[in-house]
């Protein structure tokens, strides 16, 4: 049986440990999780929306408490961990106020029958891989289209957020979410490979590493069974030209550090035309050194510390190695020294296509900053990845810049923002960045049965 361990990143101290799931027992949650369903399924969308909502308003009314628990687990500053909070509330709302309507038949105007009827039923129980960057906000996105879909729903989450994990489970229980439709377990990656291959199980969702994903897509091909992936991203972020520098720097800057720079779609690759190119590197640098890198905590902190110390060493590795291999590292680069895994805000220049960090994801609080001569070329270095989760186009020009973005190879494109991600909008990546989407009417259509009735 495994051990979920949790840590408090802000202070290196371990916090508790959890037993993991025996394996006697997947057997178990398989079966409670399919008894939940014929239940949970027979609910008419209305009352089962009606409970999404109440799990809206439980987010809501805990919100201070569920912040902390993310701040101890993963080291989220308190600000920006309450800010997750209210969006993984603006989840469920929104499911629960437009999923009856997603979910009503519909009637399509095909010849020769009397009736060409489409029903949208729930196929079964899924299993939710999620991982420990946003641990509300990743659960919301897949649980709640799903429960509204009448789907029920297994999570196995990240193992350093087990608390976070069993929160949401018992607030979902507080707000009127019935018995066995929504299990919490500290499963291990072998469990989980058994679940995906059970019978029992229609679905699966991961969102992690390119090596998680694939663990679990080659189970689920094997077993027919769909898959949704959310990967990683190197997203580009194109600045054209700006009236405002200092601002442009400012906000582009502190994106990239937001949530210690461990987000997928967080704005990783910064491609700046020559004419502006020194000023922004040295207003970068000069942000970075500015910024307070602090416990979670505390309500000066703007940069908590990373996940763990195995994450931070791993950032610190690929900077390390990118400088060896020729890249300028204008600021940052090493682990702070003190306990917790606190890292420099780094900047780094220079970088051409035979240094890794062109090519891997760096999940962590690194700017890379490109100069470009020729929008072609910098397009052509922006889609020279294998990742293609979203990307943004920065200019005075709106139009222009909008048809710029239209050449990012991605999921998502944005002008004059980065990442924005709200309940209604559709979330996911091509390429290595994943397949399938999550959130808005995208979200609740993967895990369903888009059913035809012809009547002649
Ligand atoms: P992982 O992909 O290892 O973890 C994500 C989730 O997958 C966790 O719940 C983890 O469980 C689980 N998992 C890992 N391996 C397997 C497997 N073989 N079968 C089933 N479940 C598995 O991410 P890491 O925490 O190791 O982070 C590494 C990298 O992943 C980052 O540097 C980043 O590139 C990427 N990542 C991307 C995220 C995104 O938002 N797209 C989020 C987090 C990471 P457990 O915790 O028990 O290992």
């Amino acid at each position: 049986m495994s051990t979920y361990r949790t840590h408090n990143p802000s202070t290196g101290r371990t916090v508790a440990e959890y037993d993991g799931l025996a394996d006697h027992e997947v057997d178990n949650v398989l079966s409670r999780a399919v008894e939940g369903f014929h239940s949970w399924n027979r609910w008419s969308p209305a009352r089962r929306a009606e409970v999404l909502a109440a799990i809206a308003d439980e987010f809501q009314a805990r919100t201070d408490e569920l912040a902390r628990a993310i701040s101890e687990e993963m080291g989220k500053p308190l600000a920006q961990a309450v800010g997750e909070v209210k969006l993984a509330a603006s989840i469920y709302r929104w499911y629960a106020e437009h999923g009856p309507a997603l979910l009503a038949s519909e009637e399509l105007d095909v010849s020769g029958a009397r009736e060409n009827a489409i029903t949208v039923e729930p196929v079964g129980p899924l299993v939710g891989v999620m991982p420990w960057n946003y641990p509300y906000y990743q659960v919301a996105r897949f649980a709640a289209p799903n429960l509204m879909a009448g789907n029920t729903v297994i999570l196995k989450h990240a193992s350093i957020c087990a608390k976070s994990s069993a929160l949401i489970e018992q607030l979902q229980r507080a707000a009127g979410l019935p018995e066995n439709t929504f299990l919490n377990v500290y499963a291990s990656s072998d469990q989980v490979a058994q679940m995906v291959a059970d019978p029992r199980v229609h679905g699966v969702s991961l969102t992690g590493s390119e090596r998680a994903g694939a663990a679990v897509a080659e189970v689920a091909g094997k077993n027919l069974t769909k898959s949704v992936l959310e990967l990683g991203g190197s997203d580009p972020l194109i600045v054209l030209d700006s009236d405002n520098l200092s601002e442009l720097v400012d906000e582009l800057g502190r994106a990239r550090l937001s949530n210690s720079g461990q987000a997928c779609n967080s704005p990783k690759r910064m491609f700046v035309p020559e004419d502006l190119y020194d000023d922004f590197v040295a207003q970068l640098t000069d942000l970075y050194r500015s910024i307070e890198v602090g416990p979670a905590s505390d309500e000066s902190t703007e940069m908590g510390p990373l996940s763990s110390e195995d994450a931070r060493d791993g950032v610190v590795d690929q900077v390390r190695t990118a400088v060896e291999q020729g890249a300028k590292l204008r600021i940052g680069g090493d682990p702070i020294d003190r306990p917790g895994a606190y890292m420099e805000p780094t900047v780094l220049t220079d970088i051409t296509d035979e240094m890794d960090v062109y090519h891997d994801e760096v999940f962590g609080p690194v700017a890379m900053v490109y100069k470009y001569t020729d929008l072609d070329e910098a397009l052509r270095i922006a889609n020279d990845t294998r990742f293609g989760l979203s990307g943004s186009v920065w200019g005075t020009d709106a139009d222009r810049a909008a048809q710029v973005a239209d050449r990012i190879d991605a999921g998502m494109v944005y002008v004059n923002e980065h990442g924005t991600t709200r309940a209604g909008l559709p979330f996911g990546g091509v390429k290595a960045s994943g397949y399938g989407r999550e959130l808005g009417r995208w979200g609740m259509a993967e895990f369903v049965n888009t059913k035809l009735r012809r009547v002649s």
